[in-house]
């Protein structure tokens, strides 16, 4: 498992008494997606309130405040930042007020015409408050051409956008004809919930109904649902959801995900195989794929590695120079089971490299005889633009590196990685997946700005920077 930033999780709840808690729970079960800030906004009467702040739902949220939060609708967000600063301003959800009145905004992806659209909305006059890209979707529902208009104004964002977007009338959920990210619909006894993944309707209570269609708007008010559609559907779903992202019992894009992980591994087993004695999953991202590779060659499955669930992202190292690893400090390798072994260990993933070097020598370390890595998806080779967080070439081990030159960084015995016909196959429509990051085709163009990154990047902090209100 390597250590990126996930892009974002929301959840919404509409018709229900104690709709703010529903999210709170909600956001719980979508922790994984996001653990830099975490934010509800609900309706109260005839006016939004809010909280929000940095840390985790459990440390943002108090009973105190959640009681003060009551009302029948409320939307919630994580945050990992892709586009702007982790900072207490670009928490979302997003409150604004406009001619219409208020509306509450959490965007989980990233729009790649971002900063033109920014430069055409600053030259109209607005002025911005975050240095987050989904504040330019406020800005825009805020133009007269667009504040009756929000199919118009979804037409013109470009890149990653699932929307839930809360007034205090309607609660709506929108999802990019691409349909990047996921977004689905639950049914509960008095009304409905819009969540990143359907692990957080499950905690609610509420019945998973379908996913949020690409290209759709979905209104949610006291008469009931309606949906529209804005743009017809283009399908390209991140697959990385499927491999990494989401938890292992949601169901996004009509897969289980622990289901297609454990398919990922049988097929690498039939790709990629290995003489060993004991296949070992790099816990929690490659135990999946590891049942299933250890299925199709009838290597014994065992546990080579524990996980400490104690370390976080807060983690802070006590001493500068300190000769511990974080990696060595959140995993360990159980020696008893791995010395002298023949071991093929799986993960579901390597990007940057430089974590997976470390996990890979504990087992060295530990006594194992030969260590055979296999990765459950293919090498990323080129950056992601719709919200996940390599967006520099140069971060990617495998962007210019042989395979034998990634062993031969690693110190292991043998790597084999999934082909990308593999993992699709493992899909049950594999044409309508983006693969951008594997295979450099992009299904939806990227900005001339946004592929000069990292200096597009700076361009869009340093130029979002001189509008940060500091609270
Ligand atoms: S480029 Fe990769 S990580 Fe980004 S959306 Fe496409 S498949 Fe997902």
């Amino acid at each position: 498992m390597v250590d990126l930033r996930h892009s974002c999780g929301i959840f919404g709840v509409y018709g229900c008494l104690d709709a703010a808690e529903k999210v709170f729970y909600g956001l719980y079960a979508l922790q994984h997606r996001g653990e830099e800030s975490s934010g509800i906004a609900a309706v109260s009467g005839e006016r939004l309130i809010w909280h929000k702040g940095m840390g985790l739902v459990g440390q943002v949220f108090s009973p105190d405040n959640l009681k003060q939060l009551r009302g029948h609708a409320a939307i919630g967000h994580i945050r990992y930042s892709t586009i702007g600063q982790s900072s207490w301003q670009n928490a979302q959800p997003l409150v604004a007020e406009y001619s219409r009145g208020q509306v509450a905004l959490a965007h989980n992806g990233q729009l790649v015409n971002a900063l033109e659209l920014r430069r055409a909305l600053e030259a109209k006059g607005s002025v911005f408050q975050t240095t987050c890209d989904s504040e330019i979707i406020l800005h825009l529902m805020a133009r007269p051409e667009y504040c009756q208009d929000l199919p118009g104004l979804m037409k013109g964002l470009k890149g990653a956008f699932s929307l839930l977007i809360l007034t205090p009338k309607e609660m709506i959920a929108v999802r990019d004809p691409n349909g990047f990210r996921p977004l689905c619909l639950g049914k509960m006894e008095d009304g409905y919930a819009v969540a990143s993944e359907s692990c957080a309707l499950d905690l609610v209570g509420a019945e998973y109904i379908r996913e949020i269609t690409p290209g759709e708007i979905v209104r949610i008010d006291k008469n009931g649902m309606q949906a529209e559609s804005f743009s017809p559907a283009r399908p390209s779903h991140c697959i990385f959801e499927l491999i990494y992202f989401s938890r292992p019992d949601s169901r996004i894009y009509g897969e289980n995900i622990h289901l297609f992980r454990k398919r990922l591994g049988v097929k690498l087993a039939e790709e990629c195989p290995a003489r060993a004695d004991i296949v070992i999953p790099v816990p929690e991202g490659g135990t999946a794929a590891a049942m299933g590779y250890s299925q199709f060659s009838g290597i014994p499955l065992d546990r080579g590695f524990i996980r400490n669930h104690y370390v976080g992202r807060t983690f802070i190292q006590p001493q500068a120079g300190h000769r511990f690893q974080k990696a060595e400090i959140k995993l360990n390798a159980i020696a008893d089971v791995v010395k002298g072994k023949r071991v093929v260990v799986v993960d579901d993933s390597i990007v940057r490299g430089t974590t997976s070097k470390s996990r890979f020598g504990l087992l060295r370390k530990a006594g194992a005889k030969e260590v055979h890595v296999r990765i459950s998806c293919a090498p990323h080779r080129f950056p992601c633009y719709y919200g996940i967080d390599f967006q520099l070439k140069e971060e990617l081990i495998a962007a210019n590196r042989s395979l034998e030159e990634i062993t031969d960084f690693l110190a292991v015995d043998s790597l084999g990685y999934l082909s990308i016909e593999g993992m699709l196959s493992c899909t049950s429509s594999p044409k309508d997946y983006c693969i951008a990051c594997f295979a450099g085709k992009y299904p939806v163009p990227i900005g001339e700005v946004m592929k000069r990154a990292p200096e597009a990047l700076e361009e869009w902090e340093e130029k979002a920077g001189e509008h940060v209100i500091v609270v």
